[in-house]
């Protein structure tokens, strides 16, 4: 059977009930009273709404989440999350307005909330003792009041931080305003321990890291050289493979300011990819656990 027939995808009733178990393995909690006692369903209620006893409060399984105050129906809401989470390059809002036959508004909406719940907490040191990571930036498109030229001072650029481990590494990337030491060092420095064996290309960005880290090698990609024993940045540009025909491919007009949350959607799907063990249904299911504690509105600017 299709992965697509699956109950909530279609019902409201089922959607609610599968958005519940995945935030509330052991039943309803109060938003208000953080309380699990004596927490029942509203008799003659919308569907998925609760009575929480003790402080009287009603609430859905959608109060405090990227989905609170949204009029989308449930039941889209988990398919939108199933097909950013399942496609590898990312889905645009054309295709996510195409598909489910909603608003061009909506699906933007859709997919930039999506892109809130997938924003990882997971700010823990990088690299350390016998790991190495790898560094490297990459430019995309145009900034708006650039012409374009040779070079890349007209595009914007991300640095990417990846991990090498046996068992499979993690990515971490930014939007940076530009390509100095000055600019990537402080980033460098507070996301990689700095036990940690960094290699990078050899451009003079990089040039001193070996004063902060326990080791640095590089290859001169300007002379042609990609790979020295296991000196290479091999890693990261499959990840930037990846991300660049995504980027082309499928978000095509992506402004400055919304940089940062497609760089983070990229690195979501990296970070809970099929190597590491995590099948579509699985990070569906982490995106989902991602859309708590970040309420948004239309009017909020999207700051997560
Ligand atoms: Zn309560």
């Amino acid at each position: 059977m299709s992965v697509l027939s699956a109950p909530y995808f279609h019902d409201e009733a089922a959607a609610y009930a599968e958005l519940e178990a995945t935030l509330w393995p052991n039943g309803p909690i109060c938003p208000r009273c953080s309380g699990t006692d004596r927490i029942t369903p509203v008799k003659g209620g919308r569907i998925g709404l609760w009575r929480c006893g003790p402080c009287k409060r009603q609430f859905t399984v959608k109060v405090g989440t990227v989905f609170e105050s949204s009029h989308i129906p449930l039941h889209q809401w988990l398919q939108a999350v199933y097909l950013m989470c399942s496609s590898k390059k990312g889905i645009s809002s054309h295709q996510l307005m195409r598909t489910m036959e909603v608003q061009y508004k909506t699906a933007w909406f859709m997919t930039h909330r999506i892109r809130a719940a997938m924003v990882s907490g997971d700010l823990t040191p990088m690299g350390g003792e016998g790991v190495t990571v790898e560094i490297d930036e990459t430019f995309i498109g145009q900034k708006a009041d650039m012409p374009k030229r040779r070079g890349y001072a007209h595009k914007h650029a991300v640095m990417t931080l990846i991990e090498r481990r046996p068992e499979g590494g993690r990515s971490r990337s930014f939007h940076v305003s530009g390509t100095s030491a000055a600019t990537l060092l402080p980033i460098i420095k507070a996301h990689v321990n700095s036990g940690t064996h960094v290699m990078t290309d050899e451009a003079g960005q990089y040039a001193h890291l070996g004063k902060y880290f326990t080791e640095h090698d590089f290859v001169t990609h300007g002379a042609g050289e990609y790979v020295r024993g296991d000196v290479h940045t091999n890693t990261l540009e499959g990840f930037y493979s990846v991300f660049k025909r995504g980027m082309k491919g499928v978000y095509q007009h992506c402004s400055e300011k919304h940089l940062h949350r497609y760089v983070t959607e990229f690195d979501f799907r990296y970070n809970n990819r099929v190597r590491l063990g995590v099948n579509d249904a699985e990070r569906t299911d982490r995106a989902l656990k991602g859309i708590v504690g970040k309420r948004l509105t239309y009017k909020q600017p999207l700051e997560v």
